[in-house]
Parts: structure tokens; C-alpha cells; sequence
């Protein structure tokens, strides 16, 4: 269940009472089981609050959850997720400010981070079949050496599913160079074992054939198009636009992994069309991971 438009949204969630009612029919669709020790009988204190008769533990659905610790109502969260769902080209931590109203940059740029850890579906699917692998500069003006990295900038490793009709699901990843050993482990975290990698030939994808890939190297000479690789170009200069566009290219590079995650996140439901989903399953992801500190993140602001 999901809001389908504005209004739905706010027809859901008038109260704090409705939100934690929301929360806990996501997080547990077949109802309460003790967070101690698992049990179903248990009675409802109030909305979100939960009584186990065996053991007695008081739970709390907020508990273990990105939501647990927070000082501010809920329903200001579920407008700060319904807001990040409807940007199409994401979001600042300003532009979340003004939309909600918030006294504090700081509140907003907090939650934008918590949010954005929150795209990252715990125990994600990584990508089969054939992909497509290249790398990109984010950054920087210049393009720097191959292999080693250049100044100021963050090399990203692109994975592309290719469906034989286009472009399938994504994964990206920030690596130190374009190494043979950066590489590999960027794939073993992106890409399931036995997959075929389509790569332009660059030598660092070599080693991935001996470490349990198939490996298809294109050359740009050989590929029909003059192209070897271009789904991953294709996603790369959308993610160079949403960059530059969203972002005004002023991400410090310990950032960066975050700002990729929620691109993520975004390109791989494109194609939904309800809102209203990506909603949902930012919520329901937010639920799964575990409270995150303030301290835990970045150090430096920006976005
Ligand atoms: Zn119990």
C-alpha cells in the first residue's frame, strides 16, 4: 500500500499515529513478532508500541531502524522521503531545507545522508548475465592518465546489465585506480561470479578471467560502432549531467560513494512509473538498516 499522488499522501498520513500505524504494517506485513524473542503474541500498547506476553519486552517499531533515535515527528521523515522520491534528478540538503521548512541545514543534510544509506537495499542482488564494465572521471576537468587516477578527480567503475534490448539494472562504484586489483574487487561487489564482462580491452580487466568471470573484450577498433562499450557510455554521461546539474559537481570525493548509491537507486527504478512505490521501498528500506549515528557521517558538508 502506497500513496498515489500528493493528495493521497496526505490524505495517508494526517497524524504521528498514522505514520507509526504505516511503519508498522511495512515492517512487519504479517504482523508484530517480538524484537527479543520472536514470539507473535503480543498485545498493542499504542500505535508503533508493541507488548510480548511471553517475555514482556516492550518494542517499539522504530527500534533498530534509521528512525530510531530521530527528536523530530515522523511525519516530517515521511515528507522528507515523499520530497527525495519526486526529484527525478535528486535532491540538495537546501532544496530539502526550504521544501520542508526546516530551521536547520544541518537537520536537512543529515537526512539527505541517512536517506541516501538507506538506497542501498541491504543484501542486494548484484548483476548476472552479460555486462557491460567501463570506467569514467567524475570531476576534474581534464582526463587524467588511465590506470593510476588523476588529480582532484574520482575514478567510477560503471557495471550495465545488458537485457540484448538496451540498458537493465546498474551498479557503480568508486575505485582508487584502474588497476587489475581495483578492478576485480569493484566486480566481486558488483557482479555475480560466472557472468560474461564486455570491457574495451583495457588491460586492467584482464585478471577478472582468472578469478572466476568470463571476459569478452571489445576494442573500439572492433566494435561495429567504433564503440566497445556503449551502454556504460550512456550511463556514464547521464551521470556526468546529473552531476553537474544536481550537484553543481561540488561533492568532496569521501561523499561520493553516498551520491552514487542514490543515482543508483534512481536509475534502476526509471522505469516505475508510481511515485508512490519508490516511496514505499524507501521506507521499507529504512526500516531494514540500523540506526546511523550522526557521528558516523561524513566529517565535511556539502550537497
Ligand atoms: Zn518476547
Amino acid at each position: 500500500m502506497y500513496p498515489a499522488s500528493m493528495i493521497d499522501f496526505m490524505d495517508m498520513f494526517p497524524t504521528e499515529e498514522a505514520c507509526l500505524e504505516y511503519l508498522g504494517m511495512v515492517r512487519w506485513p504479517e504482523g508484530y513478532s517480538c524484537l527479543r524473542c520472536g514470539s507473535k503474541d503480543a498485545s498493542k500498547i499504542r500505535s508503533g508500541y508493541y507488548r510480548c506476553r511471553p517475555c514482556r519486552y516492550r518494542g517499539s517499531v522504530i527500534f533498530g531502524t534509521l528512525f530510531q533515535d530521530t527528536r523530530k515527528p515522523l511525519h516530517l521523515w515521511f515528507q522528507a522521503i515523499w520530497y527525495v522520491v519526486n526529484q527525478k534528478n535528486g535532491v540538495s540538503a537546501l532544496g530539502l531545507q526550504k521544501a520542508l521548512g526546516l530551521g536547520s541545514y544541518h537537520t536537512a543534510w543529515e537526512w539527505l545522508h541517512k536517506l541516501r544509506r538507506a538506497m542501498v537495499r541491504p543484501g542486494r542482488d548484484k548483476l548476472s548475465g552479460l555486462v557491460e564494465m567501463d570506467e569514467t572521471f567524475i570531476g576534474g576537468v581534464r582526463s587524467g592518465k588511465r590506470g593510476r587516477g588523476a588529480e582532484g578527480k574520482m575514478l567510477v567503475l560503471i557495471a550495465v546489465e545488458d537485457t540484448g534490448k538496451g540498458i537493465g539494472r546498474i551498479r557503480l562504484s568508486t575505485i582508487p585506480g584502474a588497476t587489475g586489483e581495483a578492478i576485480n574487487n569493484a566486480t566481486f561487489q558488483m557482479v555475480d561470479l560466472g557472468s560474461t564482462i564486455r570491457s574495451d580491452g583495457w588491460d586492467g580487466y584482464n585478471m577478472l578471467a582468472n578469478v572466476g568471470y568470463v571476459h569478452a573484450p571489445v576494442t573500439h577498433a572492433l566494435a561495429a560502432s567504433g564503440d566497445a562499450t556503449p551502454l556504460a557510455h550512456r550511463v556514464a554521461s547521464l551521470l556526468k549531467r546529473w552531476w553537474l546539474g544536481t550537484h553543481q559537481g561540488a561533492v568532496s570525493p569521501d561523499h561520493l560513494a553516498c551520491y552514487l548509491d542514490e543515482f543508483t537507486f534512481r536509475f534502476n527504478r526509471r522505469t516505475s512509473r508510481s511515485r508512490g512505490k519508490l516511496f514505499y521501498r524507501l521506507v521499507e528500506q529504512a526500516l531494514q538498516i540500523g540506526p546511523i549515528p550522526g557521528k558516523a557521517l561524513p566529517a565535511t558538508y556539502s550537497g
